[in-house]
C-alpha cells in the first residue's frame, strides 16, 4: 500500500537552537512549520558548550519569549590582550548605554528555553531523512520515524542541521586548532568580565557564567590531546600558564573538545531549499559569533517569508540580505585567528599597536564592540 503524502508549507530539518528559533518566529507571525530532528530532544541537554550571546541576540529571543533570563550571566567588560606582547584594550558596557555587552548562557539552557515553547506535534524527533526530491515548487522528503516511513511535501525546505560534513558546496579552511572547553572557578570572582587572550597556540576565552568561568582553550591538536589527558591540577596549571597570574583557577569541570575549521556554503538558496545557521557557515568560536549569526539568519528568513511569501524572488532577497553579515562575520573571525595565532615578532608588534590603537582611539574600539553587539547593523 502506498503511504499518503502529508503536506506542510515549511519543513525545517534540524531542531537545534537555530531551527527552533526559526520555527517559533514563524509561528509568532502566524506561519506554521514542522521541525524534524534525528536526535531525541534530551540530547540537546548533553551539549557542553557555553555561548556568548550578543545584546542583539537577547532582544530577538525576547520577542519569542525564549530568553533564558535566569540562566544568563551578563558581560559588563571585555578585556582583550596578547600573551607575551604589549597592548591591551578594554570594552565597557558604560560606553554603549546598555545593561550588558552580551550574555553567557549554556547551550542546554538556551535549547531548553526554546523547546519549552514548541507546541505539541511541531517536532518529529528521532527522525531519519531517507531522501529529498527537490523541484522548482518545493521538495518531497521521505523519512522514517518510530519505524514508520512517511513522505512529506513542502513548499520550502530549510536546512538547519548544524556543521556540515563533506559537501562539495561547502569550502573548508582548517585552523589546525582544537577548542578544549570546560568550566573553572576563578579567584577573585570574575566581576562579570570576559577575557579574550591571544596566544601563539590560539585564542583563550574566559566567559563569566554564574560563579564560574566557561573556558574556551584553543590549541594545536597535539597540545589539545595532552591537555585533555591531564589531571585537574596539571590542567589548571596549563590554563594558568596561558592566561598569566592575574587570577587563580580551581576545580575544573569535565572537558570536551571541538576541532575548528571555517566552513562556508557557497550559496544559501537552491530552488526551494535554504540553508541557515551552522550549516550555512561554521566559524571559529573566537569572539562568539556563530550562534549570533545563525540567529540573525533565522530572523531575517522569517521576516522575508512573512513579508513576501514563499517564492524564488523572496528567497533571492533573503540570500542577498545575509551576504554582508555572514561574510563580515567569517572574515572578522578568520582574520583575527590567523593574525594572532603565531609568535612572529613583527606581527606581535603590529598586534600590540593594533590593541593600543583600539584602546586610545574610541571610534575604532566602538566599531569592533558594535559588531559584537549588533552584527551587520554595526556597519555604516
Ligand atoms: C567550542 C565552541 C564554542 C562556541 N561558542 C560560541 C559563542 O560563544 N557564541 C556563539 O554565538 N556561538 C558559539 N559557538 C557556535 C555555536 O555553538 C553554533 O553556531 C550553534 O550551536 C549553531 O546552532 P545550529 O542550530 O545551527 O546547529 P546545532 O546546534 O548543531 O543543531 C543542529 C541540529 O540539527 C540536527 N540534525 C543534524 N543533522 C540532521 C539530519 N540529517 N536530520 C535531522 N536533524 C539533523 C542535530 O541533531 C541538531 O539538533 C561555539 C561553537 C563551539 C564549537
Amino acid at each position: 500500500m502506498t503511504e499518503a503524502v502529508e503536506t506542510v508549507d515549511i519543513l525545517i530539518v534540524g531542531a537545534g537552537p537555530v531551527g527552533m528559533t526559526l520555527h517559533l518566529a514563524l509561528a509568532a507571525g502566524g506561519q506554521p512549520s514542522l521541525l524534524i530532528d534525528r536526535r531525541p530532544p534530551a540530547d540537546l541537554q548533553t551539549d557542553p558548550r557555553a555561548l556568548a550571546l550578543s545584546h542583539g541576540a537577547r532582544e530577538l529571543l525576547e520577542q519569542i519569549a525564549s530568553w533564558p533570563a535566569r540562566a544568563a550571566t551578563p558581560i559588563e567588560t571585555i578585556h582583550v590582550s596578547q600573551k607575551g606582547g604589549f597592548g591591551r584594550t578594554l570594552i565597557d558596557r558604560d560606553d554603549y548605554a546598555l545593561p550588558a555587552l552580551g550574555y553567557v548562557v549554556r547551550y542546554r539552557d538556551l535549547a531548553a528555553a526554546l523547546a519549552a515553547n514548541l507546541a505539541t506535534g511541531s517536532l518529529l524527533a528521532e527522525t531519519e531523512i531517507l531522501g529529498i526530491d527537490a523541484d522548482d515548487d518545493g521538495a518531497t522528503v521521505s523519512l522514517r520515524q518510530a519505524g514508520r516511513q512517511r513522505t512529506i511535501r513542502c513548499r520550502l525546505l530549510v536546512h538547519a542541521e548544524g556543521t556540515p560534513g563533506d559537501d562539495p558546496a561547502v569550502s573548508v579552511s582548517d585552523y589546525d586548532q582544537h577548542a578544549v572547553i570546560c568550566e573553572v572557578t576563578p579567584t577573585p570572582s570574575h566581576g562579570r568580565r570576559a577575557w579574550e587572550r591571544f596566544t601563539p597556540d590560539g585564542p583563550l576565552a574566559l566567559l563569566p557564567l554564574g560563579e564560574e568561568y566557561a573556558i574556551v582553550f584553543t590549541l594545536p591538536p597535539a597540545k589539545a590531546d595532552a591537555v585533555m589527558a591531564m589531571d585537574d591540577a596539571a590542567f589548571s596549571a596549563a590554563l594558568q600558564a596561558q592566561f598569566g597570574s592575574r587570577m587563580r583557577f580551581a576545580r575544573p569541570g569535565p572537558r570536551s573538545r571541538f576541532p575548528l575549521a571555517l566552513r562556508l556554503r557557497d550559496t544559501l538558496v537552491k530552488g526551494r531549499e535554504v540553508w541557515i545557521g551552522n550549516t550555512a557557515q561554521t566559524l571559529h568560536p573566537v569572539s562568539g559569533q556563530g550562534f549570533n549569526l545563525g540567529l540573525r539568519d533565522a530572523w531575517q528568513l522569517c521576516e522575508t517569508l512573512l513579508r513576501s511569501g514563499i517564492d524564488a524572488a523572496s528567497l533571492g532577497d533573503y540570500a542577498a540580505s545575509r551576504r554582508l553579515d555572514r561574510r563580515g562575520g567569517a572574515l572578522f573571525t578568520d582574520r583575527i585567528v590567523r593574525a594572532f595565532s603565531n609568535d612572529c615578532a613583527p606581527l606581535q608588534v603590529a598586534r600590540g599597536l593594533g590593541l593600543l590603537a583600539l584602546d586610545v582611539f574610541p571610534p575604532a574600539r566602538h566599531f569592533v564592540a558594535k559588531r559584537m553587539i549588533w552584527g551587520a547593523r554595526a556597519w555604516p
